[in-house]
């Protein structure tokens, strides 16, 4: 793990980088492109970011793919990707790859999403501001809007509804959110996906949250990970904010363009 790399080393990685035969751009959304907002359907991504996604999806032997913790649905919704554009939804469990969509829950996980989500409303209905987002393989538990005494003491509530309800679910943290799932996919298990799917050389990956760190892990040399904002993380390299990645996209997008 790193603390501080500087400006000068992620130049010389994404100018490597950029010379990989096959390259895969794998972004997070929120809080990485787009900058945090109270309505999760109301955020966009930076204009500069998303003119770079759109250069580096159209150049040669390039794919870009977005992979988030929302419902496929829900990203698709609110980038407004191109049909070419890969999404990884549900951090891992939806896909959406040469515009077919793949869900693949079993009858039985469709029940248990079904039954943790009737036990997360009701924890919901008792603290008002917070939001319960029901999402294809789970349910995310949205504490933005309240207090941190208030945010604590509905993530217990709703951690003890959630096992009550399904022994078996899994439980992660995030940014304001405790999500819970039947399945325990991760967005490394995508980033391996994608990259035996492509054959790529070589992985760019960008993400600000917890769940980011399992992309992060995945990553082997020659791999570029950035990580947006503050935290511990296993990233080669850490830049501000979304509008930082801004200059990191561009540069990644003239680079390839021009190899
Ligand atoms: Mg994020």
């Amino acid at each position: 793990m790193r603390d501080e790399t500087t400006t000068g080393d992620l130049d010389a990685a994404l100018e490597a980088l950029a010379a990989a035969p096959r390259l895969i751009v794998a972004l997070d959304f929120d809080g990485t492109l787009a900058p945090f907002a109270d309505d999760p359907s109301q955020v966009g991504a930076l204009p500069g970011s998303w003119a770079a996604v759109l250069t580096l999806n159209r150049a040669k032997d390039t794919e870009v793919v977005l992979v988030s913790g929302r419902p496929l649905g829900s990203l698709a919704a609110v980038t407004h990707a191109p049909e070419d554009m890969a999404l990884v939804g549900s951090h891992g469990v939806e896909w959406r790859v040469d515009g077919h969509a793949e869900a693949a829950l079993t009858a039985d996980e469709l029940e248990r999403v079904a039954r943790i989500g009737a036990a997360l409303d009701e924890v919901g209905a008792r603290f008002p501001g917070v939001v319960v987002e029901h999402k294809p393989a789970g349910h995310g538990v949205h504490t933005r809007r309240v207090s941190a005494d208030v945010a604590s003491e509905a993530n217990a509530a709703a951690s003890r509804a959630a096992h009550d309800a399904d022994p078996e679910v899994l439980e992660r943290g995030g940014k304001d959110i405790l999500e819970f799932a039947v399945r325990h996919v991760t967005k490394g298990d995508a980033i391996v996906r994608l990259r035996d799917l492509h054959g790529a050389d070589a992985v760019f990956f960008a993400g600000d949250d917890v769940t980011d760190e399992d992309g992060f892990r995945v990553l082997g040399e020659g791999d570029v990970g950035v990580k947006v904002g503050p935290g511990e993380t296993r990233a080669g390299f850490r830049i501000d904010d979304p509008a930082a990645l801004t200059g990191v996209l561009k540069q990644l997008a003239r680079l390839r363009a021009t190899r």
